[in-house]
């Protein structure tokens, strides 16, 4: 549906998207997942015909798209601050786009429709002004589809919410997009709502593409330190690997044991491991053990986090699914198994 290559962006000498390529297909929800600042706005709005790209193209339903006026894109867009016409209507916030689509005979109809759509029936003649923030983030995802774009844009739609809204309004713009089946490209920093929501995660850095996969793929097999680090928690050691034995990681009188399939097979690497692959006190032997000091303790409700600081000063972090049997300043043994240690 959608085809991005090449794609690169200076404001003068800042390079703000740089030679970025990848494609959204029909029906998929992909999010573009990066800190703020790494040029995931800019990539959106050069999309939707916004901004004019230094380089590259712009492919939609196959149409290079890319010197085409907004007007002339079949595109839905929601801005980060919804960007709803403040002295009008909710009905004529989203008639603009059905006339500016030649859809005059049609805006009763789809204007109601697409109301209960976002469930807010019902509030076609209030201004957008009297409407809350979660109110007027509906508004402006029901004006964004109710033409039926090709594809929906939507730029950080849930920022500024408190977390209760946030957590239902993106549970709701979920539910939308498989009632619909709309081609949906969602950006964002937070990594939550990226693995939550997508189909397809990009994880973007200083406008570039580190990594693209499967939410369980970044998380499981990240590609480098980056997304390792800006995707789920984990604890991390240094080491170098043994000359002789790829599955062995040394740093001073620390081993460890690791898949000896590991792609880096030689010299200064970094581990990862997760949370939930961490046992405290385990009863039965792993090929990774050591002792560390509790400093912490935090109990979640429905899991406990634990974290722990090793002789050697390095901290660890343990998510345990029951309550532990350990208090602060206990010291206590963690274990894992070489299959679970991510090794960049
Ligand atoms: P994000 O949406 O990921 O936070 P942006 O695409 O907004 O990132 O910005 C990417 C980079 O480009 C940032 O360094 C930002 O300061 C810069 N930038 C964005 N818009 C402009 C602009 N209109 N003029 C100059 N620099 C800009
Ligand atoms: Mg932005």
């Amino acid at each position: 549906m959608l085809k991005i290559s090449g794609l690169t962006k200076y404001y003068d000498d800042l390079l703000a998207v740089d030679d970025l390529s990848f494609s959204v297909d029909e029906g998929d929800f992909v999010t573009l997942l990066g800190p703020s600042g790494c040029g995931k706005s800019t990539t959106l709005h050069t999309i939707a015909g916004l901004i004019e790209p230094t380089e590259g193209s712009i492919h939609l339903r196959g149409e290079d798209v890319t010197d085409r006026q907004p007007d002339e894109r079949n595109i839905g867009m929601v801005f980060q601050n919804s960007a709803l016409f403040p002295h009008m209507s909710v009905k004529e916030n989203i008639s603009y786009g059905l006339k500016m689509h030649g859809m005059d005979d049609e805006i009763d109809q789809r204007v109601g429709e697409y109301l209960g759509l976002v469930e807010m029936s019902g509030y076609e003649d209030h201004l957008t002004t009297e409407l809350s923030g979660g109110q007027q983030r509906r508004v402006s995802i029901a004006r964004a589809l109710a033409y039926e774009p090709d594809i929906l844009l939507l730029d950080e739609p849930l920022t500024g919410l408190d977390r209760v809204l946030r957590e239902q309004i993106r549970d709701e713009v979920k539910k939308i997009q498989r009632e619909i089946n709309v081609t949906t490209l969602f950006v964002t920093h937070d990594q939550e709502e990226a693995l939550s929501l997508s189909d397809q995660v990009i994880v973007l850095n200083d406008g570039r593409k580190e990594q693209e996969g499967h939410p369980e793929s970044l998380y499981e097999r990240p590609v480098n330190s980056f997304v390792a680090e800006f995707i789920g928690k984990s604890s991390k050691f240094t080491g170098s690997i043994d000359e002789s034995d790829p599955s062995i990681v040394r740093n001073g009188s620390s081993t460890f044991v690791v898949d000896s399939n590991t792609p880096v097979k030689s010299g200064d690497v970094t581990l990862y491991i997760r949370p939930e692959d961490i046992t405290l006190e385990p009863t039965n032997g792993y090929e990774n053990q050591f002792e560390g000091t509790v400093s912490h303790i935090a109990n979640v409700g429905s899991h406990s986090e634990i974290e722990l600081v090793l002789e050697d000063g390095t901290p660890v972090l343990v998510e345990s699914n029951r309550f532990p049997d350990v208090s602060v300043d206990d010291v206590a043994t963690i274990g894992f198994r070489p299959q679970d240690v991510i090794v960049l």
